[in-house]
């Protein structure tokens, strides 16, 4: 399956939350509920956000919820804002939470930074194509000076309210401000913004290797920051060959998980260790230097499959294409060589048809010759018609009867029905079904149905197959179904069955279906497949009528 760019995986996860997602429901508890979710997730993050040594510092280390807002922002746009400014007011008001008054500060902050941050993604995505392309990255990298900007307002702030931080000078506090808020914003907006779930279904083998890979994390972290967090920065090297393994293997998604939890880790690490005396902003730079390495080399892993398999559907593409044309090719070649096989046959039957009226006028023998002149003729016809069709596209219309040609259709897979076990149900009206169209080809479109049907029920117990052909007029249209208690057409090929070369049979070309919307879609009509209450597939011709 092909592998997806990181716009894809947003699409994909905004797509999927807007199918899913309470806030677009439209009834009222919905859209509470959301409301609900956003606030508890910001309280909960403001209370995670002072870890173990930090608690008496006036501010936290990182922060959280300033990704979880550019998130929501990016999701729920403007709506979302006035949330944005009440969390933090309520957040302020639980126990554990904000110095009182910080509240309303940090709500006014939180709104203007999340704007200016999605605002300036916006604008650098529109000027930059390569920004466009990673709507995350430009997000990450508006992140910077937004951060520096609100960094700097709340370390004047925090100076002139004459609440220093635990380390001294104005340049030291503004950088824990900002590689806090960066921090967050860099682990926690992919997180909720990044649609996490696997394309693939998980197997035994992958998920060993994950817990694999969250083992080795959780010893590197804990090794740097809970045994040896004096010399953190040396130990913390230790994180990159899990990271970079992780990232290879599942790109940016796995960057993703492993960004969060190498900072929950580095959170209990140093919780559970019990260190006091230690300054986690130089473990916030490492984690940051971290994250934006996985990010980054996660986006050019994603990016790399998804031009791989670009490359791939070209090439499949290019190699259907050329089997297309080979085959206009053979069809044309078989035209001109049977042709004057065929011309040579034609002459000989007359000639013979001549002598046999003189000899024999009154025997079985003029009849069977005539038979055989008029089936060469038909011979030649369809050949004609096959290579104009190949050749050109050319058709020759005239009024039909699909009444007709669906019994003739029967009468003539009536060996093979029989063969198989298998006796139609047919539902036709007492009065002809006029169409204009080819007749060679819409017999070859309704023969091909017929075949693929009982192909599908050879596998199924004899006494449970089932077919039925149905006829019938609807509004202006004339429409015939095919349908049968066969297994159903194979999920994988279902979404491009009407290409060309899609088979699923040992023997199979995969043209037959392809051909039929061709020669369908020229008629005017249209071919679908459905799920037939028989329990197999529901083919559906719909075509134009003629006698309206
Ligand atoms: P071919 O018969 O050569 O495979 P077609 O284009 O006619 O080519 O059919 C393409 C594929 O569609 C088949 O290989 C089969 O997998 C699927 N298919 C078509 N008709 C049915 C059916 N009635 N039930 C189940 N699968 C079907």
């Amino acid at each position: 399956m092909a592998e997806r760019t990181v716009s894809e995986l947003e699409a994909q996860a905004l797509a999927r939350m807007r199918k899913f997602a309470l806030p677009d429901a439209p009834t009222f508890v919905a859209g509470a509920a959301a409301v609900l979710l956003f606030v508890v997730t910001y309280v909960a993050l403001d209370q995670l956000d002072h870890i173990g040594p930090t608690r008496s510092w006036p501010v936290a280390p990182w922060n959280p919820e300033l990704g979880l807002c550019i998130a929501a922002a990016l999701r729920w746009r403007a709506r979302v804002y006035p949330l944005i400014f009440i969390a933090p007011v309520i957040a302020a008001l639980m126990p554990g939470g904000y110095a009182e008054g910080d509240g309303w500060w940090t709500g006014v902050v939180s709104v203007l930074e999340t704007y200016a941050t999605v605002w300036l993604a916006d604008k650098a995505a529109a000027r930059i194509p390569l920004l466009g392309q990673n709507p995350l990255a430009a997000i990450l990298l508006a992140s910077l000076p937004c951060a520096l900007v609100a960094a700097t307002a709340e370390a004047i702030r925090l100076g002139a309210l004459a609440n220093p931080l635990p380390t001294e000078g104005f340049g030291i506090n503004l950088a824990r401000l900002w590689v806090g808020d960066v921090i967050g914003v860099f682990i926690v907006t992919p997180l909720f913004h990044v649609n996490l779930m696997p394309e693939r279904q998980i197997t035994w083998n992958r998920l060993l290797e994950i817990t694999a890979q969250g083992i080795l994390v959780l010893i590197a972290v804990w090794l740097a920051f809970g045994e040896h967090p004096r010399f953190a920065s040396r130990y913390f090297y230790g994180v990159f060959p899990p990271m970079i393994w992780i990232t290879l293997r599942f790109g940016m998604r796995g960057a993703i998980v492993m960004n969060a939890l190498a900072q929950a880790s580095m959170i209990i690490s140093l919780s559970l260790a019990g260190h006091e005396n230690v300054d986690v902003t130089i473990f916030q730079v490492l984690l940051l230097v971290l994250a934006a390495s996985g990010l980054t080399l996660g986006m050019v892993v994603d990016q790399n499959r998804h031009a791989t398999a670009q490359l791939h559907a070209r090439e499949d593409e290019l190699a259907a294409s050329l089997k297309i044309a080979a085959t206009g090719e053979l069809a044309g070649t078989l035209a001109h060589e049977l042709g004057h096989p065929l011309g040579a046959i034609s002459n000989y039957a007359s000639a013979l048809n001549h002598i046999v009226r003189e000899v024999a006028p009154n025997s079985e023998a003029p009849r069977i010759g005539a038979k055989l002149s008029a089936e060469i003729v038909r011979a030649t016809d369809t050949l004609h018609r096959l290579r104009d069709f190949f050749r050109t596209g050319a058709m020759s219309f005239e009024p039909l009867d699909l009444v007709t040609l669906t019994k003739d259709a029967v009468a003539l897979l009536k060996d093979r029905l029989e063969r198989n076990g298998i006796s139609p149900h047919i539902v036709i009206p007492s009065r002809p079904l006029m169409v204009l169209g080819d007749q060679i080809q819409l017999r070859a479109v309704i023969h091909n149905l017929m075949v693929n049907a009982v192909d599908a029920l050879k596998p199924v117990d004899a006494d449970a197959r089932s077919m039925s052909i149905t006829l019938r007029r609807h509004g202006d249209s004339a429409v015939l179904e095919v349908e049968d208690s066969g297994g159903g057409v194979a999920p994988d090929v279902k979404d491009h069955i009407f290409e060309p070369l899609v088979t699923t049979k040992k023997d199979g070309l995969g043209l037959g279906l392809s051909m039929s919307r061709s020669v369908v879609v020229a008629h005017g009509g249209s071919i679908e497949l459905h799920d037939s209450t028989l329990g197999g597939a529901r083919f559906t011709v719909t075509l134009p009528r003629e006698d309206t």
